[in-house]
């Protein structure tokens, strides 16, 4: 395996892993000052250099909109390292825990320690948010971290590495640029946890070289995120809402509504809303500061496949955008496309569609729906639009996802109280917040004696203490 590792890059790897071990092992987890310190220093670097992070990442993706970048790239990290400054001390408390009567006057309680050295990796779609939003949780428990962020947009992971060496000591914090055969190189590092946030396919062999050295891992994956649209929801409204979850930064958006589920006899009303929805989000695409580009050729070409696929299946394409910008080739934009009457052996019905697409699904009735979702694998998340409780209430019941929104797509992520995490396909674990800290902290169980009366009933000779015990 290491023979595929080019040498610069492994050695510094390995270097660094090993210094980061040492450090864990001569001087264990971070102070709480440090923690806090660095929480905050963290977020001032980011703040401070957002116009430069916009622009590098606009660099890398040929056109980023700077207004995403930094809606969704700079923001939920600052908030992230700042709302885990402000509570980690919080978190930290060891918690008491009631002793059975017949072990007390003992007592008990759970530490929260760092697990030690921690490993992340991310990938291209929000570089900075996926690299350092798990890394606020990761610092706030006291872990010394290496992360790996993607190869495709190198210019903000150098960007990253320098702003990261600005605030931390490598012992305690480092960025390990390199391709695919640093990433292969970096899962089979014996790390006290590992945390993965990228595609389904590469969250297995991350999952299975972890297994190797009984490695921990949180995967964040990806998957076809369903969204209902109940027969009493107002259609423009819940149009508008996909509409801009689905074309924020293009639809790389591993929570991006993925298809729309609709009654059979509100398909046309939908894409007439849908059309309208996105003429006033975004009037041009190409010449449109803020609409996103396609991040590589590769992934352009995939898109226009999948596009062509669907059509050589019976698929009806529906082009949304002025007549002269759809799937525009130069500065790879692809305009929006809504997919009708698309069969389920369409690539477009098979695989996360990651881009500007979306297939509307009809049903005749609710059921027929919720079990369109429970026949397929667990997606990272669903929208359902609906001021029915009942209803709602009944499609959370009937339905498994990551987490959920309710007639808005993609906030939840962005809520520092919320967990956020994937189930099954979509991965396990969580983070964000509190459950960021305690993902990466370990759960300690500490019992104490009392002076006096210590373990009585639980020595020889037993007499016939035991069997009162069970009675
Ligand atoms: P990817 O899986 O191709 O790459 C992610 C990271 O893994 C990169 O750093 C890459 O270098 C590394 N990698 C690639 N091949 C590897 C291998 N064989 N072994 C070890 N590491 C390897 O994903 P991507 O294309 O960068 O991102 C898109 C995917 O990520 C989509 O499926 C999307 O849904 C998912 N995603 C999920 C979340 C989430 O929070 N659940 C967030 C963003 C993206």
């Amino acid at each position: 395996m290491h023979d595929i590792v080019s040498l610069p890059a492994r050695g510094r790897l390995q270097d660094v892993f090993d210094l980061q071990r040492r450090a864990w092992s001569e001087q264990g987890a971070l102070s709480v000052e440090r923690r806090e310190e660095a929480l905050g220093a963290l977020a001032d670097a980011l703040v401070r250099r957002a116009d430069e992070f916009a622009r590098v990442i606009a660099q890398d993706f040929g056109h980023r909109s700077l207004h995403e970048t930094k809606l969704a790239d700079l923001y939920p990290v600052v908030s992230s390292l700042r709302h885990a400054r402000k509570h980690f001390r919080r978190w930290m408390k060891p918690q008491r825990r009631p002793i059975q009567m017949m072990f007390q006057p003992a007592s008990g309680r759970v530490h929260y320690q760092a697990l030690g050295v921690v490993g992340i990796v991310s990938p291209w779609n929000y570089p900075v948010q996926l690299a350092l939003s798990p890394l606020a949780g990761a610092l706030a428990a006291g872990n010394r971290i290496l992360i790996k962020p993607s190869e495709l947009t190198p210019r903000t992971s150098a960007l990253l590495a320098h702003v990261i060496e600005e605030v931390f000591d490598e012992s305690e914090v480092a960025v390990v640029q390199g391709g695919v055969d640093v990433a292969q190189a970096f899962i089979r590092l014996k790390f006290d946890h590992l945390f993965f946030t990228g595609s389904t396919a590469v969250g297995r062999e991350v999952m299975k070289a972890a297994a190797e050295n009984l490695v921990p891992v949180t995967l964040e994956l990806g998957g076809k995120s369903p969204t209902i649209i109940c027969p009493e929801y107002p259609i423009e409204k819940a149009a508008e809402r996909i509409a801009v979850g689905k074309l924020f930064n293009a639809g790389q958006t591993c929570i991006a509504p993925d298809y729309v589920l609709i009654p059979r006899a509100q398909q046309s009303e939908f894409i007439a809303a849908f059309r309208n929805a996105v003429v006033r989000l975004y009037p041009t695409f190409s010449a449109n500061p803020d609409y996103t580009a396609i991040i590589s050729e590769r992934h352009y070409e995939r898109l226009r496949k999948l596009i062509a696929d669907a059509q050589t299946k019976g698929a009806v394409v529906h082009e949304v955008g002025s007549d002269n910008e759809i799937l525009e080739t130069a500065g790879r934009k692809i305009a929006p496309v809504l997919l009708t009457e698309v069969p389920d052996s369409a690539l477009a019905m098979q695989e996360e569609i990651f881009g500007p697409v979306l297939p509307v699904v009809t049903y005749e009735d609710i059921e027929d729906a919720i079990r369109f979702i429970s026949d397929r694998p667990h997606p990272l998340a669903l929208y359902v639009f609906s001021h029915d409780r009942r209803l709602v209430e009944h499609i959370l019941d009937r339905t498994t996802s990551g987490g959920a929104a309710i007639n808005e797509t993609l906030l939840h992520c962005v809520q520092e109280e919320l967990p956020f995490g994937g189930v099954g396909n979509s991965g396990m674990g969580a983070y964000h917040g509190e459950a960021g800290f305690r993902t990466f902290s370990h759960a300690r169980s500490v019992f104490q004696q009392a002076r006096i009366n210590g373990a009585g009933m639980t020595k020889p000779p037993y007499g016939s203490r035991i069997e009162r015990m069970l009675s």
